[in-house]
């Protein structure tokens, strides 16, 4: 079956789609996003297809992460190679602390489109309250809070393709440039990081790393692993327009696969069954996410598996769930319990952060480091209990010292939100409850 007009998308009555102005201006940057240069190769795709197969098979673990919200400003080399860092020192963590390899998949080079839920933002403008449409992300509209910067303009998509191919050929050239390279394991804990405890934790942990590969050079061995690094980039697919743009036939095989991205999910907020998400990633190739949030029921999950994975393909269908730490014991069993008696090759993978947000005093939408530990540790007990495999961690972080969610080592409290609170969308673990978070998860894969 071949992919479904953007019309026919739309006649679907897909949800959280942005009230552009202007349909003209969409059919005339939609005509120009069709030319426009895919981001990633359909080869790539499925590159990582294969790996999250070995996810689904319990043979690795998968780390996802990155930004809430990417933003345009945001697109420097400085920021790309910080994330970069630290999604590289977790993973090292994580392959050293429990012998299992890891697939690493950045949030990012395409991250720009926000599903709300509300319409509207309503704020204090001079002791008043003013009412504007809620931002989308940058690939919709504004951040600043004014009604023209408000407005859903589609001329944005076209720069969203034209930063993600800057996020992603920084990130490619990191990766050529040896950046990457296991031999600078070192040289990644720098600055603020070194000196927390977590940083000190891994600097040990990067000299026994140092010394076996010492080992291995002076046996003669120089595997290509220590040199090369996969590291693919992912998004939620959310803004039809966009997505259905870079939906392109595979020179190879004439299938269709979404080029904005290797790995692209359905957000909480979009995984309708008879929905437009779930009709336009059901004639794509690529591996792909569903978020499924507490009220999932495991017919749901069923009936999502039978459209997205009908050949029941190991790597195609990740399911991330993101219950709360407070649901996660109770919920998740039964979910996990009956996909997998119906037969059911998906991965599992945690994302603890979406069902652990809440609004600080100070009016800061927040994270406690230590509900976010609590939902993963819950996500293992439940894998453990059933027999199944806990497949990987989906997190919002930044590689900067922000401070954004409460707790971790460093104690933020709520009072130090304002410090650093840099999101326009939700908070991010920093680079060291980042790490924090890395060295626990690799405790609980040992246990
Ligand atoms: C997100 O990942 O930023 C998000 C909105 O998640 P969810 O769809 O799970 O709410
Ligand atoms: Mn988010």
């Amino acid at each position: 079956m071949d992919v479904p007009s953007l019309a026919a998308l739309h006649a679907m009555g897909p949800a959280q789609q942005p009230a552009y102005p202007d349909p003209v201006a969409v059919d005339d940057v939609v005509t120009r996003l069709r030319s426009a240069r895919p981001l990633v190769f359909a080869g790539e795709c499925d590159q990582l297809r294969e790996r999250l197969a070995a996810v689904t098979r319990g043979e690795a673990f998968l780390l996802q992460g990155g930004d809430c919200a990417e933003t345009f400003a945001g697109v420097t080399a400085d920021n790309t190679r910080n994330k970069l860092r630290v999604l590289l020192q977790m993973a090292v963590v994580l392959t050293y602390a429990a012998s299992v390899p890891v697939v690493k998949l950045g949030r990012l080079a395409g991250q720009y489109a926000k599903p709300r839920s509300s319409d509207a933002e309503t704020r204090q403008v001079d002791g008043a309250p003013v009412t504007l449409p809620a931002y989308r992300g940058d690939a919709v509209n504004g951040f600043d809070f004014t009604p023209g910067s408000r407005v859903p303009d589609p001329e944005r998509l076209l720069e969203v393709h034209r930063t993600s191919a800057t996020t992603l050929s920084l990130i490619r050239a990191f990766i050529a440039g040896g950046y990457a390279d296991l031999r600078k394991v070192h040289h990644w804990n720098t600055d603020f990081v070194a000196d927390s405890v977590a940083g000190q934790r891994y600097e040990a942990m990067a000299n026994e790393v140092d010394r076996a590969m010492s080992f291995m050079a002076a046996i003669g061995a120089d595997p290509d692993e220590f040199h090369e690094v996969d590291f693919h980039i992912s998004h939620e697919a959310l803004l039809l327009e966009y997505e259905h743009a870079l939906t392109r036939h595979d020179s190879r095989s004439g299938a269709p696969y979404d080029l904005s991205g290797h790995f692209v999910w359905i957000g909480e907020r979009t995984r309708q069954l008879d929905g437009a998400h779930v009709e336009l990633l059901s004639h794509v190739r690529n591996p792909i996410g569903v978020k499924l949030g507490p009220t999932t029921t495991p017919d749901d999950a069923i009936a999502l598996a039978a459209r997205l994975n009908p050949a029941n393909e190991p790597g195609r269908l990740t399911f991330i769930t993101r219950f709360g730490a407070g649901r996660i014991r109770d919920g998740l069993p039964d979910l996990v319990e009956k996909v997998t008696a119906a037969g059911l090759a998906v991965a599992w993978v945690c994302d603890p952060m979406h069902g652990n947000t809440f609004e600080a005093s100070s009016g800061y939408k927040t994270r406690r480091f230590d509900d976010v530990i609590a939902e993963v540790q819950g996500f293992f007990d439940v894998h453990h209990q059933l027999g199944t495999w806990p497949g990987g961690v989906h997190v919002e972080l930044t590689g900067d010292d922000v401070t954004e969610c409460v707790g971790g080592g460093e104690e933020l409290l709520e009072d130090d939100l304002a410090t650093r609170y840099e999101s326009v969308c939700d908070p991010r673990l920093n680079r060291v409850q980042s790490l924090e978070l890395a060295f626990l998860v690799a405790e609980m894969l040992r246990a």
